[in-house]
């Protein structure tokens, strides 16, 4: 139905044939990855005729490990470059200062943007781009998260995280041996982002039978491939083999290439993604470092299981519609606590969205009728779930946090991510199953608890 296949070191999505209804799109982007090959990088581009004059983007960590190289490859190779340096004493974010950086290095007849760096520098990269109308091409450096491949920047303006729609680059080069010297820290945040996948594709199904949310096998068979390239290769992963590291980075790129042939996140982002934005939107209010992106994912993934094992246990019978209607929140109440949880400028535009409103008591009741009936059927197509105690050997072979406090996460904002991680966007997922049955606030103090 889908997959891929290599054609020398290009990476080549095979045509994806579902008959799932949905229209689906194969990216325009060449993507090679392999040992050695960053040598190769002005052929690549030159093959999309790109132009001669770029700005190469880079920062004082990636500089030694790969910029210098890319820079000097193609100069050789005749390319006028401009370097933009971006030159940090602590972690680089892609706030407005480094973006204003980038757009001042940039020439009136500057015809594309070269980013030598992982997630921070690629989403710079893909905004400026996309802000001045010019392609881009990614080398990447570290097998850190799933978004070499995205159309969304999440970027930084003051305090506050943004998301701004963007393109994908023209040109992905992976280079095995430059990714395989990144930090473990950054391959765990990888794994993570991946491991979270789990999680979409089970509240996925859940929206598929509960509301007959439109579901694309093929998408989930990418999914499923990226999943077992980096459940089967831990110990490589964790070593930084070169066959881990590429099963790693090939299990990202097919994560964040399903985005595109749909058209959206679902198959890649639900509650796990939700609690990891809630905690890095909370820290940063706070003027707190947050965790990397992929590990946030990766521990709140574990706590999303232990929920998941409650409701999989839950008996539909003892439902109890008189009660669970009685205690219905009123919008009121629903509006206060999203903006007490968030904060009242994110709070009041979550409550914004389409469809993130509560919805009616005959459409409650249908949802928990069709949830009843159906309990022995989502049983079963729920059974790939691995346990918490599989999930968290995993962690440990890896050497990742499993907890949240490992990664500076407290109670509190564990138990509200929990609790409102669902009212980040209106997908469906286990916790709105369990909102709509009465049990959330039973199932997240059990999670917060260990009981
Ligand atoms: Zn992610
Ligand atoms: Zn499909």
């Amino acid at each position: 139905m889908a997959g891929f296949s290599y054609e020398g070191e290009r990476l080549v999505l095979t045509e994806v044939d579902c008959g799932c209804g949905m229209e689906h799109g194969i990216p325009d982007m060449d993507i090679y990855i392999g040992n050695g090959i960053l040598s190769r990088l002005a052929e690549y581009i030159s093959r999309r005729s790109l132009g001669n004059n770029l700005v190469l983007i880079t920062d004082n960590v990636v500089y030694d490990l790969a910029g210098r190289r890319a820079e000097k490859l193609l100069r050789d190779a005749g390319y006028n470059v401009t370097l933009c340096y971006l030159e940090r004493d602590e972690p680089l974010h892609p706030n407005e200062a480094a973006i204003g950086e980038v757009l001042l290095t940039m020439e009136k007849d500057t015809d594309f943007f070269v980013s030598v760096g992982s997630g921070t520098l690629t989403d710079l990269a893909r905004y400026t781009a996309m802000c001045a109308g010019k392609p881009f091409v990614s080398v990447g450096t570290a097998a850190s998260m799933d978004g070499y491949t995205s159309v969304i920047a999440p970027l930084l303006h003051g305090s506050q995280k943004v998301n701004k729609p963007a393109g994908y680059p023209e040109v992905l080069v992976c280079d095995i041996d430059v990714m395989k010297t990144a930090p473990l820290e950054m391959m765990i945040s990888g794994f993570g982002d991946v491991i979270g996948k789990y999680i979409a594709k089970a509240d996925w199904i859940l929206g598929r039978i509960v509301h007959d949310e439109p579901y694309c096998p093929a998408c989930v068979e990418l999914i499923d491939e990226a999943l077992q390239r980096c459940t089967s290769s831990i110990d490589d992963i964790r070593n930084g083999t070169d066959e881990g590291v590429q099963r790693l980075i090939e299990g990202l790129i097919l994560a964040g290439l399903t985005v595109l042939v749909i058209g959206h996140t679902r198959p890649v982002a639900s509650m796990e993604h939700n609690m990891g934005h809630y905690w890095e939107m909370m820290k940063l209010q706070r003027g707190e470092d947050h965790p990397s992106h992929g590990t946030a994912v990766g521990v709140a993934t574990g706590y999303v299981l232990q929920f998941y094992e409650h409701f999989l246990a839950a008996d539909m019978d003892r439902v109890d519609l008189e009660a669970v209607k009685a205690e219905r929140l009123t919008d009121e109440l629903r509006n206060e606590q999203v903006r007490n949880a968030y904060g009242q400028h994110i709070g009041s535009r979550l409550l914004e969205q389409e469809g993130n409103g509560l919805i009616s008591w005959p459409e409650q009741q249908r949802r928990l009728m069709t949830l009843r009936d159906n309990m022995d059927c989502i049983r079963r197509e729920l059974a790939f779930l691995p346990s918490v105690e599989e999930v968290m050997a995993m962690y440990d072979r890896l050497g990742a946090p499993k907890a949240a406090a490992d990664i500076g996460i407290d109670q509190g904002l564990l138990t509200n991510s929990l609790l409102y991680g669902k009212d980040y966007r209106p997908r469906y997922s286990v916790f709105h199953a369990a909102a709509e049955m009465g049990m959330l606030e039973t199932w997240v103090n059990a999670v917060v608890t260990g009981h």
